[in-house]
């Protein structure tokens, strides 16, 4: 893992620091966080509240269904989550931070809520870039 972990979002405009080491966290399929990426799931990281240091722009706070989303309003990235407004460990999204590979996820969750098509996305035929027009 990198000694400086940065990330941002889709276009620039919002970068942050982690102060400290995260934790990598669940690969999320529940409802809400599948409607709040459009996508069919959310890898996430936990990191404790103060070390998460916003170097540019800003993030728009969106309370729903008893927890706080924070989102880039400059281009729609998904960046945090908080259970409470002064929750110890906050959770950033994983795909946010600059360099990802060195994450792990350490469980999937809300498992039930999985469209069935993703259980299966292994035996997909892949490609290494976009698919060859056939
Ligand atoms: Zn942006
Ligand atoms: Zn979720």
């Amino acid at each position: 893992m990198a000694t400086v972990i940065e990330g941002g979002c889709l276009c620039g405009m919002l970068r942050y620091r982690l102060g400290g080491p995260p934790t990598p966290g669940s690969v999320c399929h529940c409802a809400d966080c599948r409607r709040a990426s459009a996508a069919p799931m959310v890898a996430w990281v936990s990191i404790r509240r103060e070390h998460f240091i916003l170097l540019s722009g800003e993030l728009k706070r969106i309370r729903h269904a008893g927890s706080v989303r924070s989102f880039a309003p400059c281009c729609g990235t998904p960046v945090l989550i908080e259970d409470t407004e002064d929750a110890e460990h906050i959770d950033v999204t994983a795909c946010s931070i600059d360099q990802s590979d060195w994450y792990s996820p350490a469980a999937a969750i809300w498992v039930e809520d999985r469209p069935p098509w993703m259980a299966d996305t292994g035996s997909l035929p892949e490609f290494p870039r976009a698919r060859e027009p056939s």
